[in-house]
């Protein structure tokens, strides 16, 4: 493809704020919210948008935000990109649903060859089609044990996989997420991630062998559970939700090692790393790892309902009919992804790769004069900053966290948390270098103002 992977430039300066925030008409939005629609989803600043494109959100006051969150690192190809507009059009007006269950319809297919294609799972591979992470974790997990015919799933502190039962008990993110919801799916236990800057084990990265997988080895497979009875293992490449937190670069070849051993299925969770983010197609490229099946979601269709699993073909065998989804594999989310994959590979991985390093570099820079920035990690677009309390070591800071957050919503960029006190960047992977500058500027002044 030659054609640019890029959106036109956005016609108009930003970011720019041009009321107080929330302004009069996002209040009255969020007034009609607080006395109809459950309370339970809080968020950490009062946006309400009418509508975004490419980098650009804009409210309802119409104030521009720089959007360094694209809809939790899904919004891949940058809002409305002009080439999944036109996809999503062209089969909005052909076919909206039938159900993959019960029929048969080529875009689904066409949609499962080129993941196939570009999986890097050794062997053939099969694919199967959902809506959500939620629902592609469930699919992952159900075809792990009916094709083991084992029942233990492993899983690791930090994790995030979904909300629903089966994803909400292999969590283990935040307590929060599963506090009162009990009783959990039984047979699931989760061991220590490589979270090498609060290392679990008390290594020093340099000298490290991994020990933080031991407590599996040494402690579960000796003690309490024999490695047999063992489905699977789900395992983030890159832990997202937990803190943007690449693992030692040791630790998923190790992991791999150990469940090649005991027969044990490799299930890597790339919902949120996955499709191009980390400057390659799949986080787990920069491990070198070959695992039995691969979960997609989030980027994977620049923003309409998408998930998948994708398997080995002999991993993927199962009873006819005892699984299936309604509305998975959906023609126009199909249409989103397979133009969300062509524009990826025809440059936004690469530009994800190369802003990337180019972040993490001007955040080096920005470390150095502010100490509440305790620890810059990533790789390519997924970029963290965990945030200390830098007079007291590492401790967690989630107060100047929230506070930094919101200053830096108050001038115009849109950030997440993530982890117990962290700032997730993930800006879509259409980002230029212009962009990062503005995002960084914003950050030390929010930084700066914070505290
Ligand atoms: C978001 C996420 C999920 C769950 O996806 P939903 O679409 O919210 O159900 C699963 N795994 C990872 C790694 C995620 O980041």
């Amino acid at each position: 493809m030659s054609r640019s992977p890029f959106p036109p430039d956005y016609p108009g300066e930003y970011p720019k704020i041009v009321t107080s925030l929330p302004g009069p008409k996002a209040s009255e939005v969020i007034g009609r919210d607080a006395r109809i629609v459950s309370q339970n989803l809080t968020k950490d600043v009062p946006l309400v948008v009418s509508r975004a494109r490419g980098m650009v959100v804009e409210d309802v006051d119409g104030n521009r935000f720089l959007d360094f969150a694209a809809g939790i690192s899904t919004v891949s190809t940058g809002h409305c990109h002009p080439e999944v507009v036109k996809a999503v059009q062209e089969q909005a007006e052909k076919l909206i649903h039938i159900c993959y269950t019960d029929f048969f319809y080529p875009i689904y297919i066409d949609l499962c060859e080129e993941l196939a294609k570009i999986a890097p799972i050794k062997g053939n591979r099969r694919v199967f089609l959902t809506n959500s992470g939620s629902e592609a974790v469930e699919t992952a997990v159900k075809l792990a044990r009916v094709r083991t015919g084992r029942q233990k799933i492993v899983g690791f502190f930090g994790a995030f996989h979904g909300r629903t039962y089966g994803a909400m008990t292999l969590t283990a993110s935040k307590p929060v997420q599963r506090k009162g919801y009990g009783p959990f799916v039984p047979e699931v236990l989760h061991t220590h991630y490589a979270y090498c800057y609060r290392c679990p084990v008390n290594r020093q990265p340099e000298s490290c062998k991994v020990e933080c997988l031991d407590l599996l080895t040494d402690s579960y497979f000796h003690h309490s559970v024999d490695p047999s009875e063992v489905a699977a293992v789900i395992v983030e490449p890159v832990q997202g939700e937990g803190g943007f937190i690449p693992p030692h670069r040791d630790f998923l070849p190790r992991l791999q090692d150990l469940c090649r051993k005991n027969g044990i299925l490799l299930i890597a969770d790339e919902v949120q790393c996955g499709m191009g983010r980390t400057g390659r197609m799949f986080a787990l490229e920069h491990y070198g790892i070959d695992p039995d099946m691969i979960i997609l979601a989030k980027g994977i269709a620049s923003g309409m309902p998408l998930s998948a699993v994708i398997a080995r073909e002999d991993v993927m065998k199962w009873n006819d009919g005892g699984h299936g989804s309604t509305f998975g594999g959906n023609p126009v989310s199909c249409a989103s992804a397979l133009a969300t994959l062509r524009l990826l590979q025809g440059g936004l991985i690469e530009n994800a790769g190369k802003v990337g390093s180019y972040l993490i570099g001007r955040l080096g820079g920005l470390q150095k004069k502010h100490a509440a920035m305790g620890d810059v990690r990533g790789l390519g677009l997924m970029v963290g900053i965990e945030v200390v309390d830098g007079r007291a070591g590492r401790r967690p800071a989630p107060q100047s966290r929230h506070k930094v957050i919101e200053k830096a919503f108050g001038l115009g960029l849109l950030t997440l948390p993530c982890g117990e006190s962290t700032i997730r960047l993930s800006p879509p992977l259409i980002a230029r270098e212009a962009d990062v500058d503005k995002a960084v500027a914003i950050l030390d002044a929010a930084f700066a103002a914070a505290g």
